[in-house]
């Protein structure tokens, strides 16, 4: 690929998230249009080609790889093959947008930057939330200083698994299946994007409902120290269908809430409350996915970068193991 030509993706993962955001994200850029898909299954391929109107799909990793009309891949398989697609993706010379988790280790995520680095390819990780305008406007309020010194914040993904999202993440052990990779990686992003600082230390609980087996932990809850005297509470469960999700960061002269707004949809509140009185934040909403690759082409046109990048994403995977190992020991992780 050269100077300003269109880049062209390749889909590593017949997935839903593919299919239901990202490809309409890619192609709404006008640098940018998906060309092709790479699924282990045949027909799978195939079906997902047809349906996208794509121009070829592959049964094999190498095989895509090869395709030279594809510079740049998207990777939304299941959570374990991110680190092979992911540094078979660099060697090949292709820039690339991983889905979170970066990977299932933090040795992985490690060597997932590394060649990345070596091939002198972007690698972003889809931590989509820091792109909601709802988030954007929370950051901007702690910030411009108004809440004073922030103290605590309470983090609430409350969510069920509807339908097929269930299948590997609450029965198959070997993805990095459970709550911890799926919702607290997202948790600990945005807390590092709203704070610009990472955790200094970490603890956790967390339990397996009868619809999890193999010990999968669907509900989970952690709490996290920030630098600064700030403690952050993170609830996280597959298990609560109809209570929303919710963010509040609370500080010495104020208070920002966030309800509905750990979702994939552009929607959501955003209240300030100070002496002044409560207020509503006019939000603009946008689908964060667009900016997610906005900031992606920027970054591989050499005029920015990505939203979250792949250290980013390593970031947030070593600290949600960090809560895992704080779950399983009981212990409280010091970083
Ligand atoms: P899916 O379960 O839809 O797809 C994952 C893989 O499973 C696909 O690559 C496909 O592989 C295989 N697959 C797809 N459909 C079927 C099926 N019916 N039967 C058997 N296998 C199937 O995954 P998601 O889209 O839910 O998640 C993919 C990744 O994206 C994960 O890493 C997840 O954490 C992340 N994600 C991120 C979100 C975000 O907002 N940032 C939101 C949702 C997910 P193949 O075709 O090769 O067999």
């Amino acid at each position: 690929m050269t100077g300003q030509e269109k880049i062209r993706w390749g889909l590593i993962g017949a997935s839903n998230i593919a299919k239901q955001w990202l490809t309409a994200s890619i192609n709404k850029h006008p640098d940018c249009e998906v060309v092709s898909v790479y699924s282990r299954d045949e027909k799978r391929a195939s079906d997902y080609a047809r349906d996208l109107e794509l121009h070829s799909h592959h049964t094999s990793l190498e095989s895509l790889l090869a395709d030279p009309e594809v510079d740049a891949v998207y990777i939304s398989t299941t959570n374990e093959k991110h680190r092979e697609e992911a540094i078979a993706a660099a060697r090949a010379g292709k820039h690339i947008l991983c889905e979170k988790p970066l990977s299932i280790s933090t040795e992985d995520g490690e060597a997932m930057v590394e060649a990345a680095r070596k091939a002198g390819v972007v690698l972003a990780t889809n931590h989509h939330l820091r792109n909601m305008a709802t988030h954007r406007a929370i950051k901007d309020v702690i910030r411009s200083g108004e809440l004073g010194e922030i103290t605590s914040a309470r983090i609430g993904f409350t969510v069920d698994l509807p339908g097929d999202l269930a299948r590997w993440r609450l029965n198959d052990p070997s993805t990095g299946a459970g709550v911890v990779l799926d919702l607290t990686v997202h948790d600990v992003d945005l807390m590092r994007y709203y704070f610009d600082a990472d955790p200094v230390a970490v603890t956790a609980m967390g339990l397996t409902s009868g619809a999890a087996p193999h010990g999968i932990k669907d509900n989970v809850t952690s709490v996290w120290e920030f630098p600064g005297h700030l403690l952050v509470i993170c609830q996280d469960t597959f298990l609560v269908p109809f209570g929303g999700t919710a963010v509040e960061i609370h500080g010495t002269k104020g208070s920002v809430l966030g309800a509905d707004v750990l979702w994939q949809k552009p929607q959501g509140r955003v209240t300030v409350r100070t002496q002044s009185g409560t207020r509503e934040l006019p939000v603009e909403h946008v689908i964060p996915y667009d900016q997610t690759i906005g900031d992606f082409v920027d970054a591989v046109r050499g005029r920015g970068r990505p939203s979250a990048d792949g250290v980013d994403g390593l970031q947030a995977l070593r600290f949600a193991l960090a809560a895992t190992q704080a779950m399983e020991t009981g212990r409280t992780i010091h970083f």
